[in-house]
């Protein structure tokens, strides 16, 4: 079980600084350092936009589960919804980092994107061996795990955390996820990005559903006609 130290659970005299890789938090206390895996959260997503209850559900992570940062990953080729007509990845991943500025401990990730191909979450996760993660799912996403590329491997290598959906019950998921759920303690949200598109499409207002810098990127650039 790897140990996450946290830079909060340190008095302030006690250590002096704190860096990292992008894999590993180097604290340096009393003169010596300390190496330790990062805690990542990994949220992955169409993000076709983003909304609120994508962020709800980084935050109550991020918090319940003492996570050291928060990876938003837009996909690149959601391979379960080629046919639907997703907005483009240039798009999507610029609602992705509008919607986590700036938070410092929620970062917007572009490896899905830049990778060739169906985006598999198995790979994601591979690509950030040496972490200790953390999938967060809603839970509609969770009741369709076992459909995942190489989902008993995923398995192994994450731990789950999985937000509430209004019309998916708790027991559903629970019988259709092969592996323990830390069940995030957030009310649920009935936004889907599915409806703030269909708003934005009908002309109504979208503010709210998304972050401020969000909202005006889909009016500024069109993203929903
Ligand atoms: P769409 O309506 O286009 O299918 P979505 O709103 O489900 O999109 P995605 O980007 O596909 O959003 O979802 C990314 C992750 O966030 C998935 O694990 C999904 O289950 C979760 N999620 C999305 N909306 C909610 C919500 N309202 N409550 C809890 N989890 C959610």
């Amino acid at each position: 079980m790897a140990t996450s130290i946290h830079a909060d659970s340190f008095p302030a005299s006690c250590w002096i600084r704190r860096s990292g890789c992008g894999s590993c938090l180097l604290l340096v206390a009393r003169g010596r350092p300390i190496l330790s895996r990062v805690k990542r959260g990994i949220l992955g997503g169409t993000f076709d936009p983003p909304h609120i209850a994508h962020l709800i559900a980084g935050e109550t992570a991020y918090r319940q589960l003492a996570l050291d940062v928060v990876s938003f990953i837009p996909a690149g080729a959601p391979w379960q919804k080629f046919d639907s007509g997703v907005s483009s990845a240039e798009h999507r991943w610029e609602m992705t980092r509008l919607s986590v500025e700036p938070i410092p401990y929620f970062v917007a990730d572009d490896s899905e994107i830049r990778r060739d191909g169906p985006t598999f979450t198995i790979d994601t996760v591979e690509s950030f061996a040496g972490d200790e993660l953390v999938l967060i799912l809603g839970a509609d996403a969770a009741l369709g795990i076992r459909s995942w590329h190489r989902w008993r491997d995923l398995l192994e290598k994450v731990d789950l955390a999985v937000a509430p959906r209004p019309g998916v019950g708790r027991h559903e998921v629970e019988h259709a996820v092969p592996k323990t759920i830390e069940w995030l303690d957030m009310a649920p949200i009935d936004v889907s990005a599915t409806d703030v598109r269909e708003r934005a499409r009908k002309g109504l207002s979208i503010r709210f559903y998304v972050r401020e810098r969000v909202w005006q990127y889909v009016q500024e650039q069109h993203v929903y006609g």
